[in-house]
């Protein structure tokens, strides 16, 4: 049996045809040309499944980050805490918002290396953006008592984590704004789109006027509308909305929310299981408390020279599996040094070790046992090429 593509979009769900037949036919694609738009009715829906008051949808969960730093106020170089290993957007969202990324180390198991958050905390912060890469959720009990003990705001990007459950609350909705992504390699696939969600009043209606509600059109937000009146003409205009076709796209995935998380969950497990019996290969865990919504797959080379890492990723490819490791990729958006667009790229050893030896292979949620103990078999196989069936101790 050959390796499946795992690189292939699911279906959309037909009742999105039918949706954009409809919005075809009347040519209304903008969201503020009717009050019951499907944007609208999509942040009505996200906020609901959140159990969140207030949701935005906007063009990319990247202009989700932008707006809530925006939205929170910050004084230009504001410095805001980032986990080191992320995607180049989270930074760059930073950046955007005239503020200054502090990249903050991340350990072996992916998560935020708590010490140097607190040291960088204690340095001087003024928001902190926790990026649950890869859907992989950091210590958030340690994370919020910190940031509150600071009086620092916490804004989560949640773009990788739809789904995922902390001590059984949604991620997104622990800080004070989390975004979402509906960008196609997420659980829910719109090509592009993001969202954020709130419970604050003043954070939505400002982030509601800087996403492009420009005029009065912030009344067709069926949300408290005392703070808007106070920010009227007074926020810039950044314009970043979403399109009525790409809610169209949305709507009718989120009822396979679930479905989605319990079998990447599944398949997650169930290939972790398997890579767990090679001395070679280490999947961490997921912390006590957290509920994963995988749809991919994250572990650790152990014990391997670069030259047998190298080779585990060629003996992969060979056996159709292609393998991302972090850190030996050219160019990779993930890998922190390549971030030569910040005004300063530190050294974080911590988080550069991780990243020369963290694999990273997609496992749709669509995808079959026999599939996955196709991929599961060629990563053993490869592991076992590579390291001559003994790996150097680590
Ligand atoms: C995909 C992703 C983003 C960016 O989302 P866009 O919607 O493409 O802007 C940000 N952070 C993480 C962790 C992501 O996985």
């Amino acid at each position: 049996m050959q390796a499946p593509n795992v690189y292939d979009a699911d279906p959309i769900p037909a009742e999105a045809l039918a949706e954009i037949e409809r919005l075809f036919t009347n040519g209304d694609l903008f969201r503020y040309t009717s009050e019951d738009a499907p944007v609208a009715l999509l942040e009505q829906e996200f906020a609901a499944l959140m159990g969140s008051k207030y949701a935005l949808a906007v063009a990319s969960c990247s202009a989700a980050l932008f707006l809530s730093l925006k939205a929170l106020g910050l004084p230009r170089g504001a410095r805001v805490l980032i986990p080191a290993f992320t995607f180049a957007a989270v930074p760059s969202a930073v950046v955007h918002a005239d503020c200054t990324p502090v990249l903050v180390e991340v350990a072996e198991n992916y998560r935020i290396d708590l010490a140097d958050f607190e040291a960088k905390l204690a340095a001087g912060a003024e928001a902190v953006l926790i990026s649950h890469m890869r859907g992989h959720t950091s210590d958030m009990d340690a994370i919020l008592a910190l940031a509150e003990a600071h009086g620092v705001p916490v804004i989560e990007d949640a773009a990788h984590s739809l789904g995922t459950l902390w001590h059984g609350r949604r991620i997104g909705t622990l800080g004070k704004v989390g975004c979402f992504s509906f960008q196609s390699y997420k659980m829910v696939n719109a090509g592009e789109g993001g969202i954020l969600v709130t419970d604050d009043d003043d954070l939505i209606a400002r982030a509601v006027i800087m996403s492009g509600a420009y005029e009065h059109n912030w009344k067709k937000h069926p949300v408290v509308q005392a703070r808007f009146a106070h920010w009227q003409n007074r926020l810039p205009l950044y314009n970043t909305r979403l399109s009525n076709l790409a809610a169209a796209v949305i709507r009718p995935q989120l009822a396979l929310l679930e479905e989605r998380v319990r079998k990447g969950r599944a398949n997650h497990d169930y290939v972790a299981a398997r890579l767990n019996t090679s001395p070679a290969l280490h999947v961490p865990p997921p912390l006590p408390g957290e509920t994963r919504a995988p749809d991919s797959i994250q572990f650790n080379l152990r014990g391997l020279t670069a030259a047998q890492a190298d080779a585990f990723a060629r003996a992969a490819k060979a056996r159709g599996v292609s393998v991302q490791i972090f850190g030996r990729s050219s160019d990779n958006a993930r890998a922190f040094w390549n971030w030569r667009f910040l005004a300063e790229v530190p050294e974080l050893p911590k988080t550069r070790a991780m990243l020369m030896n963290a694999c990273d292979v997609r496992l749709p949620a669509r995808l079959t046992r026999d599939e996955l103990d196709v991929i599961a078999g060629a990563l053993l196989d490869a592991a076992e090429e590579a390291t001559g069936g003994v790996p150097d101790a680590a």
